[in-house]
């Protein structure tokens, strides 16, 4: 429960953290490590958790579909009976090469499907998990304040490696107690450092993404009469696709088709034998998503067709990536919100607007059976906001390379933020409605 000595030691106690906090941002940013290959931010992390008490499980993650060693981390700490409250945040970082000009910029360069590859923190993983760092510290430090079981997470693959699947195919559920409640930050441009923002409901949206091959008859680009062309099929797929959300899905149900790759053929004279196609679909209902993926193999399936092509030449379309929407259990958001907006000031927590990015952080709330909630961190610098909303001209968003977080004061309200939210689940002698202990 938050009350105003708690609220005041916890104030202390963050600010007693935050120098060392920042430090440790600016190392995490300085050495940020791709998806798969967290093996110095998952020790760092873990060494952090020992120190103040956890129990750790280090090593954790199953991938299905790569060859990526588990790096991700848990950590527990039980203080007496309670509920069960996680807390994740993620580890890897994105390829691209850094131009923020900042003193602790990343010079870091890794192979990538044998190629060398510029890294950076492009995605503000380093914030979220130096925000977990200083969260951890201090509910260590407050333990008189709250009852029950604290998980910690630091999960590996976010981008696009299905990472948050990997933890639970490897038994992340059975290394610590199922929760009754999941919690995550994620890092934004589009708010100042000291705010945050969240919303009940729908969050962010589902992505799956999809991969086509258009097969076709290749032959001597002068005789199209003996080929059947997938340069042509796969033109007139991207058109139709076109039609999915516009004529097939209600008007009122949010979806995204986009396709982000097309690739076929190798010379102006030779019409080749297929054509690949990668499409990211975004929605929040998973009927959608489904009616939409359909729809995909409908189509290409009908355009082959069409062409003349032969049955067992028809398109092969594969889902590559699925991850679940991420959807604020309202009874549990508005917890949170109340408690972050004592700690913050009402005027500092923002209602927040559904968007169509993903994010894995869904997949820990198994289908909705937990109750998950997700808010936004403000972590542009106040001054640089300002002046982006007098002029219009928007600042760098995540996956830039020139996204720049202001860390002292997003990490001071994201710490701030996530023991609050904490505390007020978990806090002695009152248990949320919707966070029974053992349910
Ligand atoms: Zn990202
Ligand atoms: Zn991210």
């Amino acid at each position: 429960m938050l009350n105003p000595q708690n609220l005041e030691q916890l104030d202390r106690l963050v600010r007693g953290e935050l120098g060392s906090l920042v430090d440790c941002y600016k190392k995490l940013h300085a050495n940020p490590e791709l998806s798969g290959h967290e093996e110095q931010t998952a020790a760092l992390l873990a060494r952090d958790l020992r120190v103040c008490g956890y129990q750790v499980t280090e090593g954790v993650g199953k991938y299905l579909k790569n060859q990526w060693r588990g790096h991700g981390v848990l950590g527990l700490l039980v203080n007496g009976p309670g509920p069960t409250v996680l807390v994740r945040a993620d580890l890897d970082a994105l390829p691209i090469e850094e131009q923020t000009g900042l003193p602790y910029a990343s010079r870091v360069k890794a192979q990538r499907d044998g190629q060398e590859v510029a890294v950076m923190h492009a995605c503000g993983h380093d914030l979220h998990l130096a925000s977990l760092i200083g969260s951890a510290r201090v509910l260590a430090r407050m333990k008189e304040n709250w009852q029950g079981t604290l998980v910690l997470v630091g999960q590996p693959g976010e981008e696009g490696g299905g990472g948050a699947q990997a933890m639970l195919n490897d038994g992340a559920y059975r290394l610590v107690p199922r929760p009754d409640a999941a919690l995550a930050l994620h890092a934004t441009a589009q708010l100042p450092a000291g705010e945050v923002a969240c919303a009940a409901g729908n969050f962010m949206a589902s992505l799956t993404e999809v991969e086509v091959t258009v097969y076709g008859v290749g032959a001597h680009g002068s005789a199209p009469e003996r080929a059947k062309d997938p340069v042509v099929m796969a033109a007139q797929l991207v058109l139709a696709l076109q039609t999915i959300v516009s004529r097939e899905v209600n008007p009122l149900e949010p979806a995204v088709l986009t396709v982000g790759s097309i690739h076929g053929g190798t010379a102006s004279n030779i019409i080749p034998d297929q054509v690949r196609l990668l499409l990211s679909i975004r929605a929040y209902d998973d009927a959608v998503r489904d009616g939409i993926v359909a729809s995909v193999e409908r189509m290409a399936a009908g355009i082959a067709l069409a062409a003349g092509v032969p049955a067992e030449r028809s398109p092969n379309v594969a889902l590559r990536v699925a991850h679940p929407a991420n959807y604020n259990d309202p009874q549990l958001t508005r917890r949170v919100t109340e408690a972050m907006s004592l700690v913050l000031g009402a005027d500092r927590v923002q209602q927040a607007q559904p968007v169509m990015a993903s994010e894995d952080f869904g997949f820990w709330g198994l289908n909705r059976e937990i109750p998950t909630c997700m808010f936004w961190l403000g972590a542009a610098d106040p001054d640089l906001f300002r002046k982006s909303q007098e002029s219009g001209v928007p600042l760098p968003s995540l996956h830039s390379p020139f996204y720049a977080p202001l860390p002292e004061p997003a990490l001071y309200t994201g710490v701030r933020s996530t023991v609050a939210a904490v505390l007020s689940l978990m806090g002695q002698g009152r248990v949320a409605p919707s966070v029974e202990p053992g349910t």
